[in-house]
């Protein structure tokens, strides 16, 4: 709730004792399997702060992996989904329907880019998502290739950890994978050969000829990218690259989806990001932030391709659970309410100056770049473009120890992200943004 104090305050050493205890007792109960960003234990959180259970009050440029855009316990959430526990918990939409499924379908379909006529379908996680996105393209098109990109990310379900690039964490071990899915160069102007200028002008030809000569453009179903890719080091492609490959979609019946799993919902300043190029994917996978931090997803797209599906050829049991969907309706309520998308473009200016000015001063910063309050930096050895992840890992102590919790990202693990709750106060925002100035100064 934002009556918690917006303070950056430190009472304990990061971790305090109470947190240790229960991290003790976390490594004895929960499988070692699962990563910690920073290892302390939350009680409340709300507006940009987290606040632990020794007191500490930290501020929050993560919100969950840009889930809890309307903060923690936003009020409008709060009392949505109190009303709904109260009123009937579950009933399964494919048993006995209610009226919130209907109306975040209608919210999504207003919503996503296009004018065109739209359905949707509502699932638990953004991997489901794109499972079900892909399992509607194949069904309609009749076809079976997926084309997905390098560095992106689409999840840990076993056809999304296919689609994903990057081995370890995400696959290693895992496999096999399902087939008929095909990875083309992304648009990565920082790393492609050449330059950045050669990107804008290349990148799309390489993947269009690759696709043409690897696959067959009559054999592709769906070609699926994230508009700006999110683990993979919040990559932005150079201008055209998005319009591009919807063109070529269309043009060869393919069913373009955008994964805006993690830059939707006023993340970048517009509600998709798809928005900015004016790129009207024929279906649009959204999670993360849709729901104030419930778990929900969905799946929105063309009404012709959403209806090809044969009947009970979608569903599952809590997908578009009605607790969830209060939760989205009071999440949507207040990113339109308060114009969220302006509170990105506001964020995104005072990171992107405050990063311009570290990078002008620090060496090992070679490159800022993102999209309203979904900025980066990505750190290399000075006057090269090796990846440093030493000075990234020693950048996140810092911060952690400073009371600031940052996130990583990046194939190769030297991209910091910062995704903040886009109710963050500007103060608090640059109080944390010091902090991060300090502890780049201190790694080098
Ligand atoms: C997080 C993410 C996913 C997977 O969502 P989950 O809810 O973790 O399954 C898919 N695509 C993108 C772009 C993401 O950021």
């Amino acid at each position: 709730m934002t009556s918690l104090p917006q303070v950056r305050k430190l009472v304990t050493a990061i971790p305090g004792p109470r947190s240790q205890e229960i991290l003790k007792r976390r490594s004895e109960a929960v499988s070692a399997a699962l990563g910690m960003a920073m290892p302390v234990v939350v009680e409340r959180a709300g507006g940009g702060v987290i606040v632990d259970v020794d007191g500490n009050s930290i501020i929050d440029l993560g919100a969950g992996i840009a889930v809890v855009s309307v903060g923690n316990s936003a009020d409008r959430v709060v009392a949505n989904v109190k009303a709904q526990v109260e009123a009937f918990t579950h009933t399964c939409f494919m048993v006995v329907p209610y009226l919130g499924y209907v109306e975040v379908c209608e919210a999504l379909n207003r919503l996503t880019p296009g004018t065109h006529k739209k359905k949707s379908i509502l699932l638990n996680s953004g991997a489901e998502a794109l499972e079900n996105a892909v399992k509607i393209a194949r069904s309609y098109t009749k076809r079976q290739a997926v084309v997905v990109f390098e560095h992106g990310y689409h999840g840990r379900t076993n056809l999304t950890m296919g689609m994903t690039a990057k081995n370890m964490p995400y696959k290693e071990g895992f496999g096999p994978f399902a087939p008929e899915i095909y990875r083309m160069p992304m648009a990565y102007p920082l790393r492609w050969p050449g330059g950045a200028q050669r990107c804008a002008s290349e990148a799309l030809g390489v993947a269009i000829t690759k696709m043409e000569k690897e696959i067959g453009g009559k054999n592709i179903a769906a070609i699926v990218i994230e508009p700006i890719q999110g683990e993979g080091g919040f990559i932005v492609p150079p201008q055209g690259f998005l319009p591009g490959l919807a063109k070529y979609s269309t043009d060869n019946g393919i069913v373009f989806i955008a994964d805006e799993v993690q830059t939707g919902f006023a993340r970048t300043g517009q509600m998709f990001a798809s928005e900015d190029e004016n790129v009207v994917p024929d279906l649009i996978a959204t999670a993360k932030g849709i729901a104030g931090g419930l778990p929900l997803a969905g799946v929105t797209g063309r009404a012709e391709i959403m209806d090809s599906v044969h009947g009970g050829g979608l569903g599952g049991t809590f997908g578009g659970s009605p607790i969830a969907c209060a939760a989205a309706l009071g999440a949507i309520a207040t990113i339109e309410e308060e114009d969220l998308c302006a509170r990105a473009k506001h964020i995104g200016e005072i990171i992107s100056s405050a990063l311009g000015a570290m990078k002008a001063k620090y060496p090992i910063i070679a490159e800022v770049r993102g999209r309203g309050a979904m900025q980066a930096i990505e750190l290399v050895m000075p006057g090269t473009l090796d990846p440093n992840p030493t000075a990234l890992s020693a950048i996140v102590k810092f911060c952690q120890s400073e009371g600031v919790l940052i996130l990583t990202a990046g194939t190769y693990g030297n991209v910091i992200r910062l995704i903040p709750p886009l109710v963050i106060s500007d103060d608090l925002l640059r109080e944390a943004l010091e902090v991060l100035d300090r502890g780049i100064a201190s790694a080098i």
